[in-house]
């Protein structure tokens, strides 16, 4: 199958985790991407950070891995920074909405950032595919253990289509 959707055929990950149980709620396939600009101080995957790094991997069989594999919630694709490879998050969160899944997606850009474009328009309409965004940059000095699938308190479990529709973020009230 080829994808159409937009001319991209590839995506460039560190790896996948076929059943974590610490991504998000429920056993998600967890796809890590390669390449991140944020650079946090305290970054636990720096070995994601440089773009060219990683593995290539075509979307079909991304999608493929997606399809196939059983008794998941989710899918939560991480990092690295996602949102630098836009189309893969489309292709990827619609093979799981397919499925009757939900879409998290990590990021070290805000909620409001990625909404004045500064990640690009593909990732804006990438917002419109996904469920869940884990928003902002790990920060060290805000480092804390009650944040639930969050490192640090800045970051936000932000509820993407209620923020879509509200025109500004909105947290999830509950998992
Ligand atoms: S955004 Fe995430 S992957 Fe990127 S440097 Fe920050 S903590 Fe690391």
């Amino acid at each position: 199958m080829e994808n159409t959707t937009s001319g991209t055929t590839k995506a460039r990950i560190a790896g996948m985790v076929k059943h974590s149980s610490v991504d998000g709620p429920g056993v998600r396939f967890t796809v890590f991407f390669q390449g991140c600009p944020h650079h946090c101080p305290g970054c636990h995957n720096p070995e994601t950070w440089d773009p060219a790094g990683g593995e290539e991997i075509s979307l079909d069989e991304l999608i493929e891995e997606i399809r196939k594999t059983r008794y998941l919630d989710g899918i939560t694709l991480s990092g690295g920074d996602p949102l630098l490879q836009p189309r893969a998050v489309i292709a990827a969160a619609d093979a799981a909405h397919a499925k009757g899944l939900t879409v998290w997606c990590y990021t070290g850009w805000t909620f409001e950032e990625i909404m004045k474009g500064s990640a690009g328009p593909d990732a804006v309409e990438a917002l419109n595919h996904m469920d869940v965004l884990v928003d902002g940059p790990f920060r060290m000095e805000l480092l804390s253990r009650e944040c639930i699938y969050r490192g640090s308190s800045n970051q936000r479990l932000v509820d993407v289509p209620a923020s879509l529709s509200a025109g500004a973020a909105r947290e999830v009230k509950s998992l």
